[in-house]
Order: C-alpha cells, then structure tokens, then sequence
C-alpha cells in the first residue's frame, strides 16, 4: 500500500511552501498565519508517496475549528509518517506540538525549516544532538532555497530504517512517566495511541478522560495533583516546556543578540510610529495603483474597447486630455463587422454596446489592479501584513471581524472585487464571511462618479461649490459607520461561535520570492479577467436585451418603451420612499443598472435624460427635475450600499462558497440599504 504522510506545524513554519516544494502543486503561500485553511492533498514528486497539508496548529488540544482539521487528521487517520515542520528560528514554540506528536506512536520526522536565514539571524544548531536527545530523526532544510529537500524525501522512502516509530520519552517527571505506563496498561487493546491517550487522560482532557473512565484513574490523578500541588494540565504542559528549554540549551547556541527583524519592529511597531507609518504605506500603495497606473491606464484601455479620439488622464495632481487619432476600438470594430457581413443593427448594437462595453467596463480596471495585487503581494510576503493585522485586531475582533479584515476595506476603495478576493487570508470562517459581506459598503472608486453627478446637479447648486466636499466626505464616513454599526449587530445577533484568540505571533521578515510573487499576482488577475469574461458578460448581455427589446421582444431604441423601463415602472414603488414618494421609472432602471458596473448608474441616467455624457442630468428632459437634497442622499445612498456591481457578487459567491450565503449577503445588503436610504427620502418628504 503507497505510504500516507502528514505535514503538521505551527502556522507560518513553511508547511505550505515545502508542499509545493515536495508535490510540484502549486498552493497559495504566505508570510500571514493561517493561509491553509482546509487540508490539501498531493503525491511526493518521483514516489507513489501521499501527502497532505494541513492548518496550522501549536496543540493537539485544540480550540478552533482550524485545529480540530489537523488534530483529527493525525489522531485519527494515522499517517504512516507524521511530517513536522519547525521554524528553526524559534523552535521553543513549535517544539510543544512534537513533543505531543512524539507520544502518537506513530513515525514522526522533525524537519528543521529556514536553515538559509538561522546562521544570519546568529544561531546554530546541532542537528545530530538534536536528533539524539529528541529520540527521532531530524533533518535540516530550507524550503525556500530547496535545501536538504532530497534528503527529507530519502527519509520518507525509506522510513522503515530511518526513522524509528517513537515508544518512550524523556518528558516527564519519573513519577508522571509512572502513571502515564500504568494507565497505558490498563487500556483497550485496540487503543492504538496509547500514550497520547494516557497523557491525555491525566489531563483530563474530555475526549480520552470520559472515553476511558476508570475510577482508579481519577484517585491516581488526583494524588500525583496533590503530591506536585499543581492540576495535572499545568503540570504536564510545564514539564513539556522544561524540557524543551533544557534541548534547546543543549543544541543551540546564539551569537548576536537583536535579530534584524526586532531592529525592524522596533520601528514599525513602536507605539507612536506605527499607525502614521502604516497609514503612509497605505497611502503610497493606493497612490501608486489606483491612482497614477489606476488615473493612466482606464482611459486607454476604455479606447480600446469602446474607441474615440482622445484619452483623458486623471493622475493624482494633475488631469488632461490627450487628443489621438481616431481609434476605433474593440466594440464598434466588431460591430462594424457584423453590419458588413449583413448582420442587423441590433446584433452589432448587443455585441458592441451590450457584451464589449460591460467586460470593457471591468478590464478597465485590470491595470490598476494588478499594481494594487503585486503591492499588496510584496507587503504580504515580506511579513508587514501580519503587523499590520496584529495592530488592528483587537478593534476588528469587538465587531466580529480580524485584523486582517482591514487590507479588504481599504482596497475596497479601489474595487471590491480585489478586496473580496483578498479577504480569503482570514481563516476564521465566520470572520471571514463577515469581511466578505461588509467590504462592499465602501465606496469603491466607480460608486465616485455617482457622487460626482449628484453633487455636482443637486448639491453644488444647494450649498455652494466650495463646501461639496462635505457630501463626498460624509458618504466614505457613512459607510465606516454602516460598517460598524453592521458588524455590531451582525457580530451580537449571528455569530455563535465567537473567535477570541488573538493573533500574538509575528514571521519574520523575509525578502519576497519574485517568482512566488509573480505567479500570486496572476493567479488573482487571472481569476478577475475570467470573471469579466463570464458571468459579468452574460449578465451585461442580460441587461443590454431588456434595455433594447420591448415587451413584445422586438429591438426598439426607445428607451422608454423597453423591458427594462416597464420592469423599472411596476417596481418604482420599492424605491418610492427613498425618493420622497416620487414614483420615477428611470431612477429604478438606473439602480437595476448599477449591478452591471456602478458607473452604469449615471450612464444609464443619461441615456434616460437625453443629454451627452457629463451633461447634467437633472436638468435634461426633466425626467430627474425631482431630485432635492434629501432624495439625493437616499438614491445615493442606495446605490452605494446595496447589493454590488455583477463582478463583486461574483467574488462574494466564490469567496462565501455557497449560492446561499452570497443570497444571504446580498439581500442583507441591499435590505439595509434600503432601509437607510427610505429613512432619508421620508424624512425629506415629511419637511
Ligand atoms: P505555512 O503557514 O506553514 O503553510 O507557511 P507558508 O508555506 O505559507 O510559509 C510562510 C512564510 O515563510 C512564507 O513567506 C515563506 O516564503 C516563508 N518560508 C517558508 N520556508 C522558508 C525557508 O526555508 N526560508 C525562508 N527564508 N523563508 C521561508
Ligand atoms: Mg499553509
């Protein structure tokens, strides 16, 4: 039968990235604990070898759900060889977890990871003394630089000579080995582990100590508690940890004293620096991606689906339009051709205005994304990301959220999609729904032109130019708030299992992997550029066809004769309140609108109004004129806050898993949307 092995370890030891290493596959790997969060399966490159990946964990008592994977997996599915992987780094940490693997009797091979940074960090370890007094086979790698690779695969095949099935330790205090030999004799034969189990019954850990109740147990127990004047969990896991002081002295000697990354959190961690440092990074990675490639690039890529005769650049300080010959563009290209080849003009119009300007509409976004991935790649892999979430996650936690929730809403403000996407590194499941379900309440930057139509049409004339700015400004301060004030509740009223470990353990630094990086940005982009392709190009398709065919499904231009303006007429009434009990069809089928792309929104609301693009909608044909403060707020606050755009709902699907729960997030969004917007539309109605 081919050999079954398990890679168990701390979070953030390599585990993952020996995986890829060892099967060829290629897993996501990052310096962010708890980036495996299921089990993962593949063969030893070259053997007939099985192998799994599993969460990372410290105990094999465990506490969250992450834990219980892997404490299952090797209790109860038994692996010919336990592979454990140790960060040779800080080893005092990890070693708890081998001391307890040690007692499954089961082969368990120690692989000391990181032997490329442990001379520069000013450590050595004797390996060979190592081995000896930890009674099983160790070997030394790097999984990173692919060292001492060949020698852990030697150890795998050959693990009937090399590396011997563990039956005794030097842990305990003679007169806990005692009874721990005394218990093992007493149990069922068939009580494979039996170490582990009698350990474990001395502790009393619930899953043996009720399984294999004996009365004799528990009097034994309780006297050796009353000889050491300790309970017997204490006193196990204190003798664990003197003995792993006592390997550590013996096997690991220590040069320099202040490792580089300490020198480095001195300063990005100190108490003062650290926000202003972070929220400068911050700046510099939005700046950077959503702003200068973001401001250079959706012009051009615009002129390649849709064509025209000039480019606008709208970078940080400065925007211009640059005048180019005529481009045709990808759309009318093809439309062209449809017409020549005697296709008819509604054919041309569904290719070009419906399927090539929505996907357009989304890969406009690709360059700025793909900035924004590979920054966030970079600050990910080099381990400012986990300092970055250990700041925050106190905060995050009273709201149900992690720290890591944090990257997500702010490169929320850039796109949602990326930001859902990105969400995928908190492995609390619930945490991780959370984020997901929250993040597309902040205003991404093509929910700006909604703000910018309205403030310009309605709110410029209200109260002044100059003073604008407090619209925009309230609308990014509003969503914190619903952010809040949602997770709050969701937090208090939802989430049964309430995660409150906190994160207390930081990587080291490392200097990013270029190829680990490059293969990361675009496996993301990728994954984004086939959503556009796919469901946001069937769904433009969808809502191109009920804007051009009436109700009789002929082709009409008519805007107001379409399906989409009669399925906007019978529901005007859901957005009635939000309007100050204005009935407006165009308003509706502008919102239905915005699930395509956001800035559908004030497209569509100029197609409706007849006026060219950036002319002023509400004053048009007056199908608008209604619009006062108060209704502005609400319809903008809808639109902000409801249900995204096709592409977000996409990532949130994949992201949550389920059909389900992406229903579940949506209609909870829009729901308090809906409620928030209506609130400020009756309130202006009842002034
Ligand atoms: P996991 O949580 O145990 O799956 O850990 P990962 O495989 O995701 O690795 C965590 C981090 O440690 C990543 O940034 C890796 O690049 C880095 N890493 C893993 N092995 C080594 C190594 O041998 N040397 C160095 N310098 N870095 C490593
Ligand atoms: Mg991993």
């Amino acid at each position: 039968m081919a050999k079954h092995c398990a890679l168990v370890g701390n979070q953030n030891s390599g585990k993952t990235l020996l995986f890829n290493v060892l099967t060829g596959l290629n897993q996501k790997v990052g310096n962010w604990p708890g980036v495996t969060v299921e089990r993962k399966d593949g063969m030893i490159r070259g053997t007939d070898i099985e192998i799994t990946d599993l969460p990372g964990i410290y105990s094999l008592s465990p506490y969250t759900s992450e834990e219980e994977i892997s404490r299952r997996f090797v209790v109860e599915q038994r692996p010919d060889v336990i592979i454990n992987i140790i960060d040779s780094t800080s080893i005092e940490r990890a070693l708890y977890l081998t001391t307890q693997l040690m007692e499954l009797n089961t082969k368990v091979l120690v692989v000391l990871n990181m032997e490329d940074i442990l001379a520069k960090k000013g450590y050595h370890i004797d390996i060979k003394k190592f081995s000896k007094l930890l009674g099983t086979t160790c070997v030394s790698i790097s999984a990173l630089k692919k060292t001492g690779i060949q020698e852990l695969i030697d150890c795998v095949v050959h693990s009937d000579e090399k590396i011997n099935t563990v039956k005794e330790s030097r842990i305990f205090s003679d007169s806990v080995e005692h009874l721990i030999s005394e218990i093992m004799l007493k149990l069922d034969s068939d009580v494979y582990e039996k170490r582990f189990a009698a350990v474990k019954i001395i502790e009393r850990d619930q899953r043996y100590y009720s399984r294999y109740y004996q009365e004799e147990f528990e009097s034994e127990i309780r006297a050796l508690e009353e000889r050491e004047h300790n309970d017997t969990e204490q006193l196990i896991a204190s003798q664990r940890y003197t003995y792993i002081e006592k390997l550590r002295d013996e096997t690991v000697t220590r040069k320099n004293s202040v490792s580089v990354t300490e020198k480095i959190d001195h300063i990005l961690l100190n108490k003062w620096l650290a926000i202003p440092i972070f929220l400068v990074i911050m700046l510099v990675v939005y700046l950077l991606s959503v702003g200068f490639v973001g401001g250079a690039t959706v012009g051009i890529v615009d002129m390649l689906f849709n064509g025209g005769n000039e480019i606008e650049f709208a970078i940080p300080f400065a925007s211009f339009t640059v005048e180019v010959g005529e481009v045709q563009g990808l759309g009318p290209w093809l439309a062209e051709c449809i017409t020549n080849a005697g296709g008819s003009d509604w054919a041309a119009s569904l290719v070009a205005d419906g399927a090539v300007a929505g996907v357009g509409a989304v890969c406009n976004f690709v360059p700025q994304i793909m900035i924004l991935f590979l920054l966030i790649s970079l600050l990910e892999t080099c381990g400012y990301m986990s300092r970055v979430t250990f700041l925050f996650d106190r905060a995050f936690k009273k709201i149900g959220m992690s720290g890591k929730s944090l990257i997500p809403f702010i490169v929320g403000t850039g796109c949602s999609v990326p930001a859902i996407m990105g969400a995928r590194t908190i492995e609390n499941r619930e945490e991780h729904q959370m984020t997901v379900t929250l993040t597309p309440f902040m205003p991404c930057s093509a929910k700006l032109p909604i703000i910018t139509c309205f403030i310009a049409g309605v709110f410029a004339p209200l109260m002044g130019k100059s003073n604008t700015w407090l619209i925009t400004f309230s609308m990014y301060l509003l969503a914190v708030l619903v952010i809040v004030l949602a997770g709050f509740l969701l937090n208090k009223f939802f989430v049964k299992n309430k995660n409150t470990s906190y994160i207390t353990e930081l990587p080291e630094y490392h200097v990013p992997s270029a190829e680990y990086v490059a293969r990361d940005v675009w496996d993301k982009t990728w994954a984004f550029i086939k959503r556009a392709g796919t469901i946001i190009f069937l769904c433009s398709v969808v809502v191109w066809v009920l804007l051009n065919v009436d109700y009789q499904f002929h082709f009409t231009e008519n805007i107001e004769e379409s399906l989409l303006a009669n399925i906007g007429r019978s529901i005007s009434w859901i957005f009635a309140p939000m309007l100050g009990m204005e009935f407006s069809w165009g308003a509706s089928v502008s919102a239905i609108q915005g699930l395509v792309a956001k800035e559908a929104v004030v497209s569509s609301m100029e197609v409706i109004t007849a006026v060219e693009e950036g002319g002023d909608v509400f004053a048009g044909n007056g199908s608008f004129a209604f619009f006062n403060g108060f209704s502005a707020m609400g319809y903008m606050i809808f639109t902000l806050f409801s249900a995204p755009c096709f592409g977000a709902i996409g990532a949130i699907r994949r992201e949550i898993g389920s059909t389900k729960g992406m229903w579940k997030a949506i209609l909870f969004e829009t729901g308090l949307a809906w409620v928030l917007a209506s609130a400020v539309g009756i309130w202006g109605a009842l002034l």
